[in-house]
C-alpha cells in the first residue's frame, strides 16, 4: 500500500467535491459483503515491504530529513537585500425532587405593565492616565542595555491611573466600554439608579472631552507635514542595514569600538536608538505626533537589573553608542508577505509526509491526499527528533493544535461519511486505532498491520480486497479511510450512551430578568431577536427544518420555566424558588419544536419584557440556572446547549453564590494566581455533571462591574462552550455586536456529547491537553459540545525512540452527536517526519503554532504559579530553543551576532507579545475580569486567531490607490510606522480601530466621516457614515470583510491622533514598549540575545 504518493489517481468520488449531497449514503464501502469476496482470500502477493515496519515503497518525504544546516540559508552575506533569502518557499515557513414548587396559577395571564423607558446608561471606562510620554519611544529603542537578573518591574506607578472609583463617572472617562473597563455605577438599588440615569447623563460621546486625569500631550508642537512609514532604503538610522533579518548583529555603527560587547555592556545612560539630532531622522524621531521623546518618569525597566529607562535623566538626544535598526530585525509583515507570495498560488497537497504547510496568514487551498488538512491540525514541528534526549536539548515543544470540526472554505470538500453498517468502523484490535491510509495490508490483503502499535489484525471478510503489485489494496482510492487524511464513520449503537441512539439535541435560552438586564434594554432586544433567530437553528445536510428543540427560562433570584406547548393558547409560567435543590417543574411542553409551537413562543417572547418591566430585583443566582438547564436535558434524555444571558455577580443565597473578591493589589504578588482561580469548587462539580449529560454552556455576560469571570466561566470552559462579554452594555452602542455574536453562536454547527482521543505511533504519546473541555482520565478529552472554532492543543512526549524511516503518525478520533442527532466519528490522520539531526527539526518548525502552544501553556500556568515565574519560564525556554540552534546548527560566527533559525526568526517578537499581553503583564486599565476573559478565550483559539491576537494587523487605508481592490499591505505594529497624514485600521480578532492622523487631508476626512475637518471627527465613533464615494465604500467594505474573517464581531472604535482615546489604540502597537512595562521588540530581542549568550558561555 502506498498512501503517500504525491499523485494518486483521482479518486472516483472526486477530490474537491464542494457539495456532498447528504451524509446518509453508504457508498463508501458500506454494504457489508457486497464488494467483498466471501471467504476467498487473495493470493499472497509476495513480501510486502511495509510488513516489517519499513515504509511502503515510493513514500516520498519532503523536506529532506538531513542535510546542510539551515543556518547556511540564514547566513546570507551581508549587504543583500534585507529579505533576499526568502526565495525558497517552503524552507522558511515558520510558522479550544422533590421539592415543593411555588406554582403560579396554571395559566397565568401575564401582567402587561407598561415598560419603563429604556434608560441609556453612559458607558464609562476607567480613566487612563497621561499618554505615553515622549520618552517612551526613545526608551523603547534605547532599552538595549541589558544586564543583571531578570526580575520584572512592578507595573508603572504614578502614571496617573486612577482606580475606577477615584473619579466621577462622567469625567475622564472613555466611551465604548466594550474594550476595557468597568462601569462605576454597578448595581445600585433600582430607585436611585434609575433616577441617576434617567437620560440625564450625557451621551458617551462627550466623555472624551472631559479630561480629568488626562494630561494633554506635551507637544502640541509643530507637526511634521507628513511622516512616512518605514525608512526608505539608505535611510537607516545606524548605517545601512547590513544584517540579515534573521541574523541580527547588534554590533553598533562604525564608531562603536567593540562590536562584540555592546549587547552586554554595563548599563550606561539610556542610549537612544534614534537621535533627533541626526539629519533626516527627525520626522521619524519626533514624528508627526507625540511629544518630543524624552525619558519617561517612573518607567520601570522590564528587565530589572537594567536601569529604569526613565529614571536617569539621560539626554535623549545623545548619540547612542549602540543601536539596532528596527528595519534590520525580522519583520512579521515581511515573513507573512513572503509566504503569501511563495505559497499562496498553489494548493497545498497533503500527500507528502512532514510537509510544513503555508502560514495561517496565507490563503491557500488544500487537497487531501492522505494527511489531514492544516485547517484541522497544525504542528509546532513537522519533523520530530528521534530521541527524547534530542528533544530535551532543543526544548522545542512538540505539540499539535487540533480543530476537529473546523469549517472549510466552500472550495474544499467536507469529510466523507463512511458507513460500514452494523459492523461499524474497522479498528486495530489492540490499540483501537481506526482504519486509515497508513495501515499496512499484508498476506494478500487478509490481514493488516497497525501503523500505531504494529499489531497484526485479521481483515474481516466483508472488508477484504486484493492487493496490487505494490501491496496496495486495489480499492484504496474508492475508500476515504484508505486514501484521505480526514473522513467520518457513521457510529453504531455501541458508540452511544447506554447503547441507545441519541435524540436530537435541544437549545435552552436562559435569560436574566433582574433589574440591570431590564434597564439596559437587553431583555427587550434579546426577546425581539430570538423571534427571528429561531429560524436559523443549525440544520444538517439539506434538512428543511432543524431537529433541535428549544426551551425558555427566565430568572433573577428564582427561576421561571415556561410551557410553550403548541396546544396552548398562551404560554404558562412555573416558578421554582427553591434554588438550593433545583428541579424541572415540567417536562411536557418545555422543549418544543419551533415550527409547531411558533405562536406560543412568539407570544412568550413578546410578554417577557413586559412582565418584568417594573422589576426591582437586583440579585441573581447562577449555578441553579445551569443546574436547571442540565436537569431539563437530563429529563429529556438528550444533549444540548444552554444559552445563558447574565448580568451580575450572583450574590443571592443559592448554591454557587459568589462574593466580590476583586483585588488589584494582588497583581505581581504570589497570590495573583487566585484572581484566575474560581472562588468555589461548586462550578467544577456542576461542570462535571453537565459533561456527563452532554450539556454545553454558552455564556453571554453583560456586566456593569466585577462579576468574577474567572468563576462564571468555569462551566462554559469545561463544557466546550463560549463566553462573550459586553461590559456596560447599552443597546445603542452594543446591539450590533451582540446580535451578530448571538446569531453566529446560535447558527453554528456543534457536535455534542463528544469524546476526543489522540493516538500516536510507538515512540511518542499525547501527554498534555489545552482547551475548553473536561478530562476524567489521562487520555480522553470530553466535550459536552464542540464547534467549528474551538481547538484542542495536544502536547507530545517521547516514550521510546522514533525511527526516521517510519516517521511518526497521529490519529485524532472525535466521537460526537451531530445537530440532527446522528452519532459519528470524525478521524484525522497526520504523518510526520522524524530526524536524527537537530537542523531538520529547526527547519520544519512553525512559529505561529509554537506561539499558540506557548501562550496556552503560559495562560494555564498563571492558575498555579506567580505570573513572573510564568514569564521567566517562557523567556528561558525561548532562549534555550535559540541557543540550541546556535550551538548545533549555525555556522560559527561572532558571538555578537544573534542568529535565529529561519523558520523561528519571529519567535522573539511574537513571544514578547505574549509576555506583555494583558494576562501576563496587565496595564492599569485592564480589569481582573478582562484578564480572566482573555485567558479563557485564548485557551481554545486556533493558530490564526492567536497569531493576529498577539500581533495585530495594522493596515494603512489611504496609502494604496483608491481603485485597488486588494487589501492594503499591512505594516508593522509600531508608532514609528504611522504617518500623521494617513488613516490606519488595526484589528486583532477582538478589537477594531481606525486611527486618524491629525494631518489627514480635508478631502479624505470629508469622504470618510462626512465632516469638514479633523477636529470635527467624533472620537470614539463606532459606525462610519454610509457615504457614496469610493473611499468610504472601500473602507466599509474592508471592515465588513475583516469582520467576516473573525469568529467574533469586532466593534469599531475611531481614534484620533493625540486624542485621549489614542491610548487604547497604542496598547496594540506591540512592537513598542507598553505602558504596563512590556519591552519593545528591539529591547526584547537584545535581551533574548543576552540570554542566549549566557546559555552558550
Ligand atoms: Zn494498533
Amino acid at each position: 500500500m502506498n498512501v503517500n504518493q504525491s499523485a494518486p489517481p483521482v479518486p472516483p468520488y472526486g477530490q474537491p467535491q464542494p457539495v456532498y449531497p447528504g451524509y446518509h449514503q453508504s457508498s463508501y464501502g458500506g454494504q457489508p459483503g457486497s464488494t467483498a469476496p466471501p471467504n476467498t482470500y487473495g493470493v499472497y502477493n509476495g513480501p510486502v515491504p511495509g510488513y516489517q515496519q519499513t515504509p511502503p515503497p515510493g513514500v516520498s518525504r519532503a523536506p529532506p530529513s538531513s542535510g546542510v544546516p539551515p543556518a547556511s540559508t540564514a547566513q546570507v552575506p551581508c549587504g543583500q537585500g534585507a529579505y533576499g533569502q526568502f526565495g525558497q518557499g517552503d524552507v522558511q515557513n515558520g510558522p479550544s425532587s422533590t421539592v415543593q414548587m411555588q406554582r403560579l396559577p396554571g395559566s397565568q395571564p401575564f401582567g402587561s405593565a407598561p415598560l419603563a423607558p429604556v434608560v441609556s446608561q453612559p458607558a464609562v471606562l476607567q480613566p487612563y492616565g497621561p499618554p505615553p510620554t515622549s520618552a517612551q519611544v526613545t526608551a523603547q529603542l534605547a532599552g538595549m542595555q541589558i544586564s543583571g537578573s531578570v526580575t520584572p518591574a512592578p507595573p508603572p506607578s504614578g502614571l496617573g491611573y486612577g482606580p475606577p472609583t477615584s473619579l466621577a463617572p462622567a469625567s475622564g472617562s472613555f466611551p465604548n466600554a466594550g474594550l476595557y473597563g468597568s462601569c462605576p455605577q454597578g448595581q445600585a438599588p433600582p430607585l436611585s439608579q434609575a433616577q441617576g440615569h434617567s437620560g440625564a447623563q450625557p451621551p458617551q460621546r462627550s466623555a472624551p472631552q472631559q479630561a480629568s486625569s488626562f494630561t494633554p500631550q506635551a507637544s502640541g508642537g509643530p507637526r511634521m507635514p507628513s511622516m512616512t512609514g518605514p525608512l526608505l532604503p539608505g535611510q537607516s538610522f545606524g548605517g545601512p542595514p547590513v544584517n540579515q533579518p534573521n541574523h541580527v548583529s547588534s554590533p553598533p555603527p562604525p564608531q562603536a569600538p567593540h562590536p562584540g560587547t555592546q549587547m552586554a555592556g554595563p548599563p550606561g545612560p539610556p542610549p537612544s536608538m534614534h537621535s533627533s539630532q541626526q539629519q533626516g531622522y527627525q520626522l521619524q524621531q519626533n514624528g508627526s505626533f507625540g511629544p518630543a521623546r524624552g525619558p519617561q518618569p517612573n518607567y520601570g525597566s522590564p528587565y530589572p537589573g537594567a536601569p529604569a529607562f526613565g529614571s536617569q535623566p539621560g539626554p535623549p538626544q545623545s548619540l547612542p553608542p549602540k543601536r539596532l535598526d528596527p528595519d534590520a530585525i525580522p519583520s512579521p509583515i515581511q515573513v507573512i508577505e513572503d509566504d503569501r507570495n511563495n505559497r499562496g498560488s498553489e494548493p497545498f497537497v497533503t500527500g507528502v509526509r512532514g510537509q510544513v504547510p503555508p502560514l495561517v496568514t496565507t490563503n491557500f487551498l488544500v487537497k487531501d491526499q492522505g494527511n489531514a488538512s492544516p485547517r484541522y491540525i497544525r504542528c509546532t514541528s513537522y519533523n520530530i527528533p528521534c530521541t527524547s534526549d534530542m528533544a530535551k536539548q532543543a526544548q522545542v515543544p512538540l505539540a499539535a493544535v487540533i480543530k476537529p470540526l473546523a469549517r472549510l472554505p466552500p472550495e474544499e470538500a467536507s469529510p466523507y461519511l463512511v458507513d460500514h453498517g452494523e459492523s461499524g468502523p474497522l479498528r486495530c484490535n489492540r490499540c483501537k486505532a481506526y482504519m486509515c491510509p497508513f495501515m499496512q495490508f499484508v498476506e494478500g490483503g487478509r490481514r493488516f498491520q497497525c501503523c500505531f502499535c504494529s499489531c497484526i489484525n485479521d481483515v474481516p471478510p466483508q472488508y477484504f480486497q486484493h492487493l496490487d503489485h505494490t501491496g496496495k489494496r486495489v480499492d484504496a482510492y474508492d475508500r476515504p479511510e484508505l486514501s484521505l487524511g480526514s473522513y467520518e464513520f457513521l457510529a453504531t449503537v455501541d458508540y452511544c450512551k447506554n447503547n441507545k441512539f441519541p435524540s436530537p439535541p435541544a437549545f435552552i435560552f436562559m435569560i436574566d430578568v433582574s433589574y440591570n438586564a431590564i434597564r439596559s434594554g437587553l431583555v427587550r432586544l434579546l426577546c425581539e431577536e430570538l423571534k427571528s433567530l429561531l429560524d436559523f437553528l443549525p440544520r444538517e445536510g439539506g434538512a428543511e427544518e432543524s431537529a433541535i428543540r428549544v426551551g425558555f427560562v427566565t430568572y433573577n433570584k428564582v427561576l421561571h420555566f415556561y410551557n410553550v406547548k403548541s396546544s396552548l393558547a398562551q404560554p404558562q409560567m412555573m416558578v421554582v424558588s427553591d434554588v438550593a435543590d433545583m428541579f424541572v417543574p415540567l417536562l411536557d411542553g418545555f422543549l418544543v419544536n419551533v415550527n409547531e409551537s411558533r405562536a406560543v413562543i412568539i407570544s412568550l417572547l413578546d410578554q417577557i419584557p413586559e412582565m418584568f418591566a417594573d422589576t426591582r430585583e437586583t440579585e441573581t443566582v447562577f449555578a441553579p440556572v445551569i443546574q436547571a438547564g442540565m436537569e431539563a436535558l437530563k429529563a429529556a434524555e438528550c444533549a444540548g446547549k444552554l444559552f445563558i444571558f447574565h448580568t451580575s455577580l450572583p450574590i443571592a443565597e443559592a448554591p454557587g453564590k459568589l462574593k466580590n473578591r476583586d483585588d488589584r493589589k494582588l497583581i505581581n504578588t504570589d497570590k495573583e494566581k487566585t484572581l484566575f482561580q474560581p472562588q468555589t469548587g461548586a462550578y467544577q462539580a456542576l461542570a462535571k455533571e453537565c459533561v456527563a449529560q452532554g450539556c454545553c454552556v454558552d455564556l453571554f455576560l453583560f456586566p456593569n462591574q466585577y462579576v468574577d469571570v474567572a468563576t462564571l466561566s468555569v462551566v462554559p470552559q469545561l463544557t466546550g462552550g463560549s463566553v462573550y462579554k459586553y461590559t456596560c452594555f447599552q443597546v445603542e452602542n452594543d446591539q450590533e455586536r451582540f446580535m451578530s455574536d448571538l446569531r453566529r453562536d446560535v447558527e453554528k454547527v456543534v457536535g455534542f456529547d463528544a469524546v476526543m482521543r489522540v493516538r500516536t505511533s510507538t515512540g511518542i504519546r499525547a501527554v498534555d491537553f489545552f482547551g475548553a473541555f473536561y478530562m476524567s482520565n489521562t487520555t480522553d478529552v470530553e466535550l459536552a459540545g464542540l464547534d467549528g472554532e474551538k481547538t484542542v492543543t495536544v502536547e507530545f512526549k517521547h516514550d521510546d525512540r522514533l525511527n526516521e524511516e517510519s516517521g511518526a503518525i497521529l490519529q485524532c478520533a472525535l466521537l460526537y452527536t451531530s445537530c440532527a442527532g446522528q452519532r459519528r466519528l470524525r478521524i484525522h490522520n497526520l504523518a510526520l517526519n522524524c530526524c536524527t539531526q537537530l537542523a531538520d527539526l529547526y527547519r520544519n518548525c512553525e512559529t505561529d503554532t509554537l506561539i499558540n502552544y506557548m501562550a496556552k501553556f503560559a495562560y494555564r500556568g498563571v492558575l498555579n504559579s506567580p505570573v513572573k515565574t510564568v514569564r521567566d519560564t517562557l523567556i528561558t525556554q525561548c532562549a534555550q530553543i535559540l541557543a540550541c540552534y546556535r550551538k548545533n546548527c549555525a555556522s560559527p560566527s561572532s558571538a555578537g551576532q544573534l542568529i535565529l533559525p529561519e523558520c523561528m526568526k519571529l519567535l522573539p517578537v511574537y513571544l514578547n507579545c505574549v509576555l506583555k499581553s494583558d494576562v501576563l503583564q496587565p496595564g492599569a486599565e485592564v480589569t481582573t475580569d478582562d484578564r480572566a476573559y482573555v485567558r479563557q478565550l485564548v485557551t481554545s483559539m486556533d493558530v490564526a486567531e492567536t497569531n493576529v491576537f498577539f500581533y495585530p494587523r495594522l493596515l494603512p487605508l489611504t496609502k494604496s490607490p483608491i481603485e485597488s481592490t486588494t487589501e492594503p499591505p499591512a505594516i508593522r505594529a509600531s508608532e514609528e510606522r504611522l504617518s500623521n497624514g494617513d488613516i490606519y485600521l488595526l484589528e486583532n480578532g477582538l478589537n477594531l480601530f481606525i486611527w486618524v492622523g491629525a494631518g489627514v487631508q480635508q478631502g479624505v476626512v470629508q469622504s470618510l466621516f462626512s465632516v469638514s475637518s479633523f477636529s470635527q471627527i467624533t472620537s470614539g465613533l463606532s459606525i462610519l457614515p454610509v457615504l457614496d464615494n469610493p473611499l468610504s465604500k472601500k473602507v466599509r467594505g474592508l471592515i465588513d470583510s475583516l469582520r467576516a474573517q473573525r469568529s467574533r464581531y469586532m466593534k469599531l472604535i475611531v481614534v484620533k491622533q493625540e486624542d485621549k482615546l489614542e491610548m487604547l489604540f497604542k496598547h496594540f502597537l506591540v512592537e513598542d514598549k507598553s505602558l504596563s512595562g512590556g519591552a519593545s521588540y528591539v529591547d526584547f530581542l537584545c535581551h533574548m540575545h543576552k540570554e542566549i549568550r549566557q546559555l552558550l558561555s
